[in-house]
């Protein structure tokens, strides 16, 4: 018993191994979305399969009995026939490469499942956790059960091994319950952090938003005086000249427009070769109006030209904006923020300094912290998304603060080849 035990134990961790691949390597990275459609899931469940199939528990000689259906069962739930039907190709290979007896039953069930399951699906998907888990357990019970009751009557297993048959199928519900509540928190997590940046993004716009249209102010009142003067102005030299002012000065507006709905463009998640040196500038532009709206002048060194990176550039700009809102911010009388860039053996770093509050190093191991937030309009989700953005972006940061002095953020980025 206690062997069969270990096995069981064994086989409980050929469920929770992909799951934790799936999340660890795929859905933390965001190199997959969160719903589990992915090819990649229905590969590492076949090869939970294969790995429980390889494995089995003999709770009694004669008797022996995986895991295996369950996250057959939960493929086909999640990813529907195309996932069922190659999760049975699996089981069913596999069956006839290592061999074994009651072919039949085993055959009967499996086909069952591809065939009934992906039907089940779409309900399943629409319930909320608690009926998911009652919903799949009641599969895996139920074809628990189908098995017992085919392996008696088919392969004439004697009922006598009912107390077995009674661990059989509570195993594979618990199992039912572990991975589907898993998997169901680990999607929800994803989601949330996904919702979380968004909210930032939104609240970034909005607070930026009121010293974008001041900025608009000034190049309109400029061209409504220029159209105004065209009125009394009989030389047409002079009107040439003005139209050339007041279009100048439209150009302006649009420009700070445009970019300002750059940043609200939705997130296209794609990796490019990016200019940094362009993505700066086109930062430091945006948040003139902000700084100048914060009595804050932006001193920006000439760039290093031509710093390519492999990156988001969406990203890369939330990332820069978010330093440099907190460092205008931190100078509440206003001050100096300054911006430049080196390049170093393959490396770009980008230092963004600011001469405000300042922070205390245990204020300084505080930052990134979901909500942790010093200002009375603070969401405290800036930093976090500055920290997630440039471990995404295979960069590093470094802080270095004095309180009532100012703040240096140092960002290195590895230059791509
Ligand atoms: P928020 O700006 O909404 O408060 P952040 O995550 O962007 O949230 O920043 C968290 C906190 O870190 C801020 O409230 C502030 O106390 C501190 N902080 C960030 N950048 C600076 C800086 N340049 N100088 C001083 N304090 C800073
Ligand atoms: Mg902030």
């Amino acid at each position: 018993m206690s062997f069969a035990f270990e096995r069981l134990l064994v086989n409980v961790l050929f469920l929770l191994l992909p799951i934790f691949i799936y999340q660890i390597f795929l859905l933390d990275k965001d190199k997959v979305r969160s719903d589990f459609k992915n090819p990649l899931f229905a590969i590492l469940m076949s090869l939970s399969i294969i790995l429980c199939m390889s494995y089995p528990i003999e709770f009694f000689p004669g008797f022996m009995f995986d895991l295996r259906q369950v996250p057959f069962i939960i493929g086909a739930l999640y990813g529907g026939y195309r996932f069922g039907a190659w999760l049975l190709i699996t089981i069913l290979g596999y069956r006839l490469l290592i061999g074994g007896d009651d072919v039949y039953v085993n055959f009967l069930v499996v086909t069952l499942v591809a065939i009934i399951v992906p039907i089940l699906s779409k309900t399943y998907m629409k319930l909320n956790l608690d009926k998911k888990i009652v919903f799949s357990i009641s599969i895996a019970v139920t074809t628990a059960l189908l098995t017992i009751f085919l392996s008696h009557y088919i392969s004439d297993m004697p009922f006598a091994y009912s107390s077995i048959s009674l661990n059989y199928f509570m195993i594979q519900g618990l199992s039912m319950w572990l991975l589907v509540y898993l998997m169901e928190t680990m999607k929800n997590n994803h989601q949330m952090r996904k919702e979380l940046a968004k909210a930032e993004k939104m609240s970034v716009i909005s607070q930026l938003s009121a010293s974008i249209s001041h900025e608009l102010k000034n190049p309109i009142t400029i061209t409504q005086g220029f159209v105004e003067a065209l009125e009394d102005e009989n030389s047409q030299e002079r009107r040439k000249e003005y139209v050339g002012y007041a279009l100048d000065e439209l150009q302006r507006a649009q420009n700070i427009i445009y970019e300002f709905l750059a940043l609200t463009k939705p997130d296209l998640n794609t990796m490019n070769i990016i200019n940094i040196s362009q993505e700066l500038a086109y930062v430091v532009n945006l948040m003139k109006p902000y700084a100048k709206a914060n009595s804050v002048k932006i001193k920006m060194e000439p760039l290093a030209e031509d710093c390519k990176i492999v990156g988001d550039h969406q990203k890369i700009r939330q990332c820069f904006i978010n330093i440099v809102k907190n460092s205008i911010e931190a100078m509440e009388n206003g001050g100096e923020l300054h911006l430049r860039s080196t390049v170093n053996s393959n490396k770009v770093y980008i230092d963004i300094i600011d001469n405000g509050v300042g922070m205390t190093p245990k204020e300084i191991s505080q930052l990134g912290t979901p909500y942790y937030s010093t200002k009375e309009q603070g969401t405290g989700l800036g930093m976090m998304i500055v920290f997630n953005v440039i471990k995404k972006m295979k960069g590093d940061i470094k802080i270095q603060s004095q309180k009532g002095k100012g703040t240096q953020f140092t960002i290195m980025f590895p230059l791509s080849s």
